[in-house]
């Protein structure tokens, strides 16, 4: 039967889900806000929906996404990632208007989506964690709450926003003074950005690797793991490169954070796909850190590795089909590195370059490569959202093949007008330490030079780039 499925985002992601819907034969409907006029997914989707100028309020607001999907006659909803993708009352919203949400149940959104809350069902379940608090008090209370576990814990501790995601809401706190100052500023930044004011203490882990497991269940009660990605080189705690396999050479451990994967996923009485993150530490210790209740970013590592479709598989499961494979199915084959290409600055602190025009965009190709992205010559960037442009996977037979496969499609890769992270990788490509697979969360803290490079305005770039200003002088003169 065909079904109407509503995409209930923007950029690459909506791009990837639409792919998948119609792949299926189901009719993918797209919404978008005035700054997405010229967005890419409008025109593949089948229909497309304007919900309003936006930007980002539209693409928030769970009544006009609820409204859109009704007056399409939507029988279901896939959220993506970010947007309202973890907000339990969307899910709800859904449930309650008969629409299928593409997704675990809101009961387990509103859950997992809360670090203590998700901690205590981890807890009860036998799930390691790092030693960590309850919701902390306001004002003094808390901060006496604070000292007290840093005086059994020791410094430095993580202050986190409980209902926090993203990499936002997270800081490092090394003694006392630093708390006092701390506390109350985390409180308010938290109920600023997640209105929710609660914030929580976990242990640091020094230096950790950060490991995660796919994870995909039915609601029949099977539950099977895609293995294991690696996501330790981040940016202020955001991802910046996923690898899958981790490169851990122990696959006894990295087979028991997998099972312990799927342990905390029927803890939590989940079902669609998730993400469950752990960290270790350097005596290869494994800590629970939080489940993800949505289709992550680089979830096409996992993709590659396994030749698992998992947003087709999404789709299937929330139209009620049992998983159609067993754990025993799922093998594991080669590397995949994913590469976030972002219209950013990283010499000038990562500054978003949005509002900028595409000049020239020429992408590489061949064996092994995939491109999941939106922009295509003579787009201009919206300055709206996020600046993640395209993302670059490769996939190869052995790490070196793999990371031989990156260098070369960084070599190849083509985008003027707004300046992007493409040179920064390819300096990281060339780091001994990433070759090695030498890296942790403080990878980026440690190594500098990847910043220092001069970016190569070749012969062929510098003629693009002057066919463009000529066409560009031309229509301004026809237009004047
Ligand atoms: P978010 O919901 O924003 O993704 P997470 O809890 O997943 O937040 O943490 C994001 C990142 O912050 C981790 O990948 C890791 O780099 C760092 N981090 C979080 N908690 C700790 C901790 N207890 N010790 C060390 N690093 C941590
Ligand atoms: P389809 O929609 O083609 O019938 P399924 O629902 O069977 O696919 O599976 C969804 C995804 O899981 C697809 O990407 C498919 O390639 C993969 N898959 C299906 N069966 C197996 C299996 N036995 N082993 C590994 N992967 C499988
Ligand atoms: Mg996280």
């Amino acid at each position: 039967m065909k079904k109407k499925i509503l995409v209930a985002n923007r950029g690459e992601i909506a791009l990837r889900i639409i792919r998948a819907i119609q792949e299926l034969g189901h009719i993918a409907v797209a919404i978008y806000e005035t700054p997405d006029s010229a967005a890419l997914h409008i025109r593949v989707a089948n229909e497309a929906v304007w919900i309003g100028d936006g930007p980002r309020s539209d693409y928030l607001n769970i009544d006009t996404v609820i409204k859109a999907a009704k007056d399409h006659d939507a029988d279901a909803i896939h959220p993506g990632y970010g947007f309202l993708a973890e907000n339990p009352d969307f899910a709800k919203a859904c449930e309650e208007n008969g629409i299928i949400f593409i997704g675990p149940s809101s009961e387990v959104i509103h859950n997992l989506g809360n670090k203590v809350i998700a901690r205590q069902i981890m807890k009860e379940a036998g799930i390691p964690m790092v030693p960590g608090t309850q919701n902390l008090s306001a004002g003094d209370a808390g901060l006496q709450e604070a000292m007290d576990f840093a005086a059994k814990y020791k410094y430095p501790i993580m202050l986190k926003a409980t209902t926090g995601g993203g990499g936002r809401g997270i800081r490092l706190v090394e003694n006392d003074e630093q708390l006092k100052v701390e506390y109350p500023v985390a409180r308010a930044e938290a109920k600023a950005a997640f209105n929710d004011e609660n914030v929580y203490l976990e242990k640091v882990v020094v230096k950790p690797k950060h490991v995660e497991v796919q994870v995909m269940a039915d609601r029949f009660g099977t539950t099977v793991h895609l293995g294991t990605r690696d996501c330790s080189i981040q940016r202020r705690n955001q991802k910046l490169v996923e690898i899958a396999p981790s490169l851990i050479p122990d696959q006894d451990l990295l087979d028991r954070i997998c099972e312990t994967a799927v342990k905390a996923t029927k803890a939590s009485n989940y079902f669609n796909a998730g993400t469950v993150e752990f960290l270790i530490d350097h005596d290869m210790n494994f800590y629970f850190m939080e489940i993800n209740t949505r289709v992550q970013v680089e979830h096409t590592v996992s993709e590659m590795v396994t030749g698992i479709d998992i947003v087709r598989t999404q789709i299937k499961l929330a139209l009620g089909k049992k998983l159609a494979f067993a754990q025993e199915d799922v093998q594991m084959r080669g590397h995949a590195i994913e590469m976030r290409i972002n219209a950013e600055d990283p010499q000038n602190d990562f500054m978003p370059e949005g509002g900028k025009t595409v000049s020239v965009y020429r992408s590489p190709g061949g064996y092994g490569v995939r491109l999941d992205g939106f922009v295509y010559q003579g787009f201009t960037i919206p300055d709206a959202y996020d600046s993640l442009l395209v993302k670059l996977t490769v996939f190869g037979f052995s790490w070196n093949e793999t990371v031989d496969r990156l260098r070369r499609c960084l070599k190849n890769y083509v985008i003027t007008g707004p300046k992007t992270t493409i040179p920064f990788y390819l300096n990281l490509v060339n780091d001994p330490d990433f070759q090695k697979g030498d890296f942790d969360t403080s990878y980026l803290d440690t190594h500098q030079h990847l910043f220092d490079y001069t970016v190569d305005v070749s012969e062929v770039n510098k003629l693009a780039r002057l066919i463009a200003e000529i066409h560009h002088k031309k229509e301004n003169k026809y237009a004047a």
